[in-house]
């Protein structure tokens, strides 16, 4: 095999090529120097970058990562956990498309009230201004009313003191 395989390293390393041409790779390696060299500094770059990946302490993420480690029985972020970190952006996203189904009808719901609140406390305010303005009328009435009742009473306590004095 005169052909290098540094286009398949990189898959070689995920562990995602097939039988086949992982051993072909393999075979390759163990003659090639220069493609076991590149081997050895992908593996270092990749470990880099998960170590700095693992590293990256994004707020609000502490919860997932400490699920995360539980899973991996704190042996680290692996591919497997790189992965289960997709698993959960889904489910994460699911969860979210769910709750908003659940809550889109509520929010409609609470809209409506609110609406309806409004439109209540609209007629109220309309009614109160109707009774401010028909103030003047009633407040002349109360004072056309009260003057009524004091000269009645004024006339009713000078019949009952001279009735007194009569009697
Ligand atoms: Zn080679």
């Amino acid at each position: 095999m005169g052909k290098h395989v540094k286009d398949y390293l990189s898959e070689y390393v995920d562990g995602e090529l097939q039988e086949e041409t992982r051993q072909l790779v393999e075979s390759h390696m163990e003659g090639c120097a220069e493609c076991a060299q590149e081997l050895r500094e992908l593996t270092q770059l990749k470990t880099l970058f998960f170590q700095a990946y693992e590293n990256v302490n994004i707020p609000g993420l502490e919860f997932e990562q400490s699920v995360l480690s539980k899973i991996n029985g704190n042996a680290g972020m692996g591919f497997a956990a790189h992965r289960i970190n997709w698993l959960f952006i889904l489910l994460g996203g699911i969860f979210f498309l769910s709750l908003s189904a659940i809550l889109g009808p509520v929010i409609y719901l609470v809209v409506k009230f609110a609406t309806a609140i409004f439109k209540v406390s609209m007629s109220l305010l309309h009614a109160l201004a109707g009774l401010v303005s028909a103030i003047p009328f009633l407040l002349e009435a109360f004072l056309f009313t009260t003057i009524i009742i004091l000269g009645i009473s004024f006339f009713s306590v000078r019949y009952l003191l001279k009735t007194k004095t009569i009697g």
